[in-house]
């Protein structure tokens, strides 16, 4: 079973919130210089494709550069990890909801996905935080040992190379949550690689698209939909979703991005 923790608890607050929020208005560019998207949710919307979705939504919510960088690095490369990549390495619980087929229990606390954001969300929160508490204690210790000088300096400079090396481990993990919850947008109740490439774009059968944000999917009736220049519900909600979680990881480390 689940560790559970204080931060669940607010975590869990957002699944419903975002899950049945109406997609607002977003005036994202989904053509390249091709006029293409690559097809794939991994590129475009976790993070590192021509979109930049996670990328580009942590700097609008004022992470820093190299911050934004790594989230986005982790959320992308959830789908390869051996620890976390789907099929063929075992992880399907990560991007799909493997606890059961059930449309209503898509994005519940029940859905396998919301279970594992839940819990990444909860380690990236700790582990941000104890590598503060253990910078500042270790901080408090070189001043009251170390005179004035290039001992004392090289110390400090030690423990800020520890701390960011630590921050890292908390942010490469709220990557993995990110990626668990914008997998429950990309992937609804498909369990199976064959349900997952059996959605196909209406004008051409030939090509999958439940990883493409230009298409819409309605899960209980299959139909696949284009909206248009601009991306669907599906991307729009994934986004909502995203920066809900980056704003509580910020509020919950107390963030800031020049520290
Ligand atoms: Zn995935």
């Amino acid at each position: 079973m689940k560790k559970i923790t204080k931060l669940i608890g607010s975590s869990l607050v957002l699944i419903g919130i975002v899950f049945s929020a109406t997609p607002g208005a977003f005036a994202a560019k989904s053509n390249d210089s091709t006029g293409n998207v690559t097809p794939q949710w991994g590129v475009s919307v976790h993070g590192t494709g021509f979109v930049k979705g996670t990328y580009n939504w942590a700097i609008a919510r004022q992470f820093n550069e190299a911050n934004a960088q790594s989230i986005a690095a982790a959320d992308v490369a959830t789908d390869t990890s051996l620890y976390t990549g789907g099929y063929p390495l075992s992880h399907d619980e990560y991007h799909f909801n493997m606890n059961s087929s059930s449309l209503s229990a898509v994005g519940t606390s029940s859905d396998s996905r919301v279970q594992k954001s839940s819990e990444y969300f909860s380690l990236a929160v700790n582990k941000y935080n104890k590598a503060n508490t253990d910078y500042a204690n270790v901080v408090a210790y070189i001043n009251q040992t170390y005179p004035s000088g290039a001992s004392k300096d090289a110390a400090l400079q030690t423990a800020r190379n520890d701390r960011a090396t630590a921050r890292l481990k908390a942010l490469n993990d709220l990557g993995t949550a990110l990626h668990a919850w914008q997998d429950v947008f990309a992937h609804g109740n498909v369990q199976t690689m064959t349900q997952h490439n059996s959605y196909k774009a209406p004008e051409d059968p030939s090509t999958s698209i439940i990883d493409d944000p230009n298409y819409d999917i309605n899960w209980s009736t299959g139909t696949v939909t284009k909206p248009g220049y601009e991306f669907g519900s599906r991307y729009n909600a994934t986004k909502s979703k995203t920066i809900s979680m980056l704003d509580l990881f910020k509020s919950s480390v107390g963030y800031n991005p020049n520290d």
